[in-house]
Order: C-alpha cells, then sequence, then structure tokens
C-alpha cells in the first residue's frame, strides 16, 4: 500500500523548519550519518529507507505537533521504541519522520490498590518490572530482550516471553491507552477500572497494530502481585520428540508452570560458545520447566517424573534462586549468542497448537536438511510458540535464497499444521505475503478498511503488515 510519496529534497527545509517550531533543536536530528543509525529495526531480510528526520519528542503535546506536520506536509511517519523488534515494523521508509518513543520514559504512577501502572512507552520492559517489584507488584510479559525493549515496542508487537505460559501477553496487561491519531488528535481507550466494557475494545485493537494506526503516548497497565521466586529444573532428552512429548505430558497432567522453555543441540552450543555457560552438549534438546509456587521444590518433581517418563536422560532441578536465574539467563541470550556463533541469523516466530509442537519441530529438521542450512530452535515450548532461526552467510547469495526459502517452508508449516505466522513478533515487513494468506480476503479487505479509518491519507508506518 503506497497513497503517500516520500517528501522532494526541496520540503526537508519545510518539514524541519515546522518541527522546530515547538519541538527544541536537541529533539531534532537531520545529520544523515545519525538518522541513518535509526533506519531499521533487528530484522534480516528487511529493507529500509532513509528517514528525512529523526524526532524525540519528550511530551505529548509534541508528539500531537509531529503528526499534525505530518498530515500537513503528507509525510510518512515511523514510530520506534528501542528498535529491537524482529520483523522490519520499525524500519524506516524513505523521506519519513522517525518519531523515536524513548525519551518519553517516564513511569507516572504505580498504584497498588488498582494494582496498575501508569508509564510513558519510552519505559524499558526492565525497569517497569523492577520498579513494580518495589511494591510487591509484578508486570508478567518478559520478552528476552526486556533489558532494553520499551513497553511502546511491547504493545505495538503485542509481546510476549518466558512467563506468558502462565501469566500470558502484553494484550492481557493493556487497559487503557492515550493515542496520538495521525491527525494529531489525541484519544484515550479503555480505562484504569478492574472491568469494563463500554463500546468497542479499541486498546486491544492497539496492542499488536505495529505503529500502523496511532502513537501510542501514555498506557495504563495491569499488575499483579509478585509471585514467590521461581525455580527452574533443566531436563535432557535424546530427541527434541521426546522433549515435545514432555511438554504434551506437564500440559495434559494440568500442570501450569511459570516457564516451559525448550533449547535444541544448535542452541546449546551457541550459548555456551557465547557465554560459557556449561549447558550440556551432547544433548539433543533441553527442556526447562519452572515454578513459582508455594512449594516448586513439588511441583518440580511431579514434572521430573513426567519429563522421565517421556526420555529424558537427565533432570537437574535447579537448588536455589541463583542457579534458576542463570538457566533462564542461558535461555534469554539464545538468539543473540545464536546470531553471534553464525552470522547472520533469521528469526521465525511460528506458534503451532501444543498437541502440533514435535510435528512442527520434526518439520523444521527436514526442512533444515533439504535446504542444507543450520536452523537452530529455541521456543517458548508451553505456549507453542518456536523461534527456529535459520543462520546464513549473507555474501553467499545461494545460502541467502535458500534462507529464505526455508524460512517461507516454515511458515506455511505453521499454518499447514493450524497455528500463526507469528506467535509475537509481529508482521512487520518481513511477513506481510503471509499476513493475507493467514487471514484470507475478507479478512484482509476488514483489517485495510480498519487502518483506513485511523489513517485515512495513508501516513502512519506504511508497508508495513499489508
Ligand atoms: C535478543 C532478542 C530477544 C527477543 N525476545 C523476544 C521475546 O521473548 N518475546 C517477544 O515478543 N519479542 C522478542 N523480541 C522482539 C522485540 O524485542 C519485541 O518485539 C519488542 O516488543 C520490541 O520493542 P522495541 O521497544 O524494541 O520496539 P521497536 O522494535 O522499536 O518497535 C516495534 C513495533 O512497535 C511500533 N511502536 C514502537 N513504539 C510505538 C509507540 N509508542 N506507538 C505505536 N507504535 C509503536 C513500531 O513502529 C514497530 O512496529 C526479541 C528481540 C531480540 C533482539
Amino acid at each position: 500500500m503506497s497513497r503517500i510519496e516520500a517528501p522532494r529534497d526541496e520540503h526537508t527545509g519545510t518539514l524541519t523548519d515546522r518541527l522546530l517550531a515547538v519541538l527544541p533543536p536537541e529533539a531534532v536530528l537531520t545529520d544523515p550519518d545519525v538518522t541513518a543509525s535509526y533506519a531499521h529495526d533487528m530484522a534480516s531480510f528487511s529493507p529500509a529507507g532513509a528517514p528525512a528526520v529523526v524526532v524525540l519528542p519528550r511530551t505529548v503535546e509534541q508528539v500531537q505537533h509531529v503528526m499534525r506536520t505530518a498530515t500537513a506536509l503528507r509525510v510518512p511517519v515511523v514510530p520506534q521504541g528501542a528498535r529491537t523488534g524482529l520483523s522490519g515494523g520499525a524500519n524506516a521508509t524513505d523521506g519519513c519522520v522517525v518519531l523515536s518513543l524513548v525519551k518519553m520514559d517516564r513511569i507516572l504512577e504505580i498504584n497498588p490498590v488498582d494494582r496498575v501502572a501508569v508509564v510513558e512507552p519510552g519505559v524499558v520492559n526492565a525497569v517497569l518490572s523492577r520498579a513494580v517489584g518495589e511494591h510487591g507488584l509484578a508486570y508478567p510479559p518478559d520478552p528476552s530482550s526486556w533489558e532494553t525493549c520499551t513497553i511502546g515496542g511491547n504493545i505495538g508487537t503485542a509481546s510476549g516471553g518466558l512467563c506468558c505460559v502462565k501469566y500470558g501477553v502484553t494484550a492481557e496487561y493493556v487497559l487503557g491507552l492515550d493515542v496520538v491519531l495521525a491527525d494529531g488528535r489525541l484519544m484515550s481507550t479503555g480505562r484504569r477500572t478492574a472491568k469494563g466494557v463500554a463500546g468497542y475494545d479499541l486498546t486491544r485493537l492497539f496492542v499488536g497494530s505495529e505503529g500502523t494506526l496511532g502513537i501510542v503516548v501514555r498506557a495504563v497497565l495491569a499488575l499483579r502481585p509478585k509471585p514467590p521466586e521461581q525455580l527452574v529444573l533443566a531436563a535432557e532428552f535424546a530427541s527434541v520428540a521426546a522433549a515435545c512429548d514432555a511438554v504434551c505430558r506437564i500440559t495434559e497432567g494440568g500442570h501450569v508452570p511459570s516457564l516451559l522453555e525448550l533449547m535444541d543441540r544448535t542452541t546449546v552450543q551457541a550459548v555456551n560458545a557465547y557465554a560459557r555457560m556449561g549447558l550440556p552438549e551432547d544433548t539433543a534438546a533441553l527442556l526447562l520447566a519452572a515454578f513459582d509456587t508455594p512449594d516448586p521444590a513439588a511441583d518440580l518433581a511431579a514434572v521430573a517424573a513426567l519429563c522421565e517418563a517421556a526420555g529424558a536422560t537427565q533432570v537437574v532441578p535447579a537448588e536455589n534462586a541463583a542457579e534458576s536465574e542463570l538457566l533462564l539467563q542461558a535461555r534469554r541470550l539464545s538468539l543473540t549468542a545464536l546470531e553471534a556463533a553464525r552470522g547472520t541469523t533469521m528469526v521465525d516466530d511460528v506458534c503451532v497448537p501444543r498437541s502440533r509442537l514435535d510435528a512442527l519441530l520434526a518439520g523444521v529438521e527436514r526442512i533444515a536438511a533439504e535446504y542444507d542450512l543450520t536452523i537452530g530452535v529455541c521456543a517458548h515450548a508451553g505456549d507453542g510458540n518456536t523461534h527456529p532461526t535459520v543462520c546464513f552467510d549473507p555474501a553467499d547469495p545461494d545460502e541467502t535464497r535458500r534462507a529464505r526459502e526455508s524460512f517461507d517452508a516454515i511458515m506455511a508449516l505453521g499454518l499447514e499444521l493450524g497455528g500463526t505466522i507469528t506467535g509475537e513478533h509481529g508482521v512487520g515487513i518481513l511477513k506481510k505475503e503471509w499476513l493475507a494468506r493467514e487471514l484470507g480476503p475478507v479478512g484482509l479487505e476488514m483489517q485495510r478498511a480498519v487502518k483506513g479509518v485511523f489513517d485515512p491519507l495513508g501516513i502512519l508506518n506504511p508497508g508495513k503488515l499489508f
């Protein structure tokens, strides 16, 4: 979709001058070397254009001014958080305004009675988690990138994380939003109450909208009482299929772990190489399970028995919180370590019903062999959400082609198995051809119609999603 054109060079002056009428000079960056550094997120195979300008507003009024200016000049606007996205969703288009929200990073309120936090979009996920922790509260959605990614980006992508298997994903924690619309108007959605059903749920519509409907400038987030410290167990398996069988037995048995993650051999080796974690390298799959219940040791013992029944070759419960944290760190490092160990990677994000996890992972092994590529797998196994990570050398055109084709083959298999092309990373640029396949023509038409209501000029993050 492209109803806008990049501003001609002579527009850039006008654009910058207009922005500077309200924003201070330090919030308007035009040096091409600097603006180029804001061009893309962390996805491979996602083209990025050259921004005309990068703006770093600190107030809602400044964001409104940016959007009014962009509407007046018909200039595209690309909202950005920390640019840790893995789908090209935050990539610049030629001549756009990059609207980086990272300076709007205040936690405005933490209310233990209402169990809500009110935050600006640039607050880093881990900063919020620690801040609410001091009040005996928790903000559960915890992407592995939590030390750097922002709440605005988490809302933009509807992100998940390790503990979402028990506590749910970002969508379940966003109660209300303040959003600056394409024409600069400010809209509030949702609520800060425990319940509320007034009108369409526009809050949910914005979660996962990848910056294509409006700019989130404030969010009311639900909090939970802080759970007890979790204890982690590591189970080794001689095959990925046996680890998947254990996942099924654990959920079928009625257990609700606070984390249920899988790393295959390639991933384990990459993490060891990257951070000398001492994980068992001869295992085909490592399953991490955790409980934050009043008696985690008892719950882990029950799960250990199920892992053994599924064929685990070794089951090692962590002895204390520090050991547990080390295992979690290993899992969080998976994608970074795969990239460091193998050069360029392309991270898939296919999510299937838990009962089809083994079929998907067997298929990924087949696809890796067929395309003669290394594909490491880490997965939020308890959610059926997998990250097959295709490793390739971008200097080798044939390997690059095979990487892209294998990536697509994994998505095709995910859909065949009743899954989705993206469990948490979003569509962005990377998967937009695939969105149509998943939604079908009617679904796609309705989504485009919704976009048209919020963004009639098509200036908000154009070229993403559709
Ligand atoms: C090592 C690593 C591990 C990761 N692990 C996970 C994981 O476990 N789970 C997971 O879900 N993701 C994971 N990710 C992906 C990524 O971190 C998430 O998608 C995250 O939510 C992006 O946040 P961000 O601040 O970097 O946003 P960005 O990448 O800057 O933006 C993401 C999207 O949100 C939009 N956006 C940003 N701010 C706003 C705003 N204020 N208003 C409107 N739209 C906005 C952007 O336009 C873009 O479409 C991982 C990434 C890396 C690199």
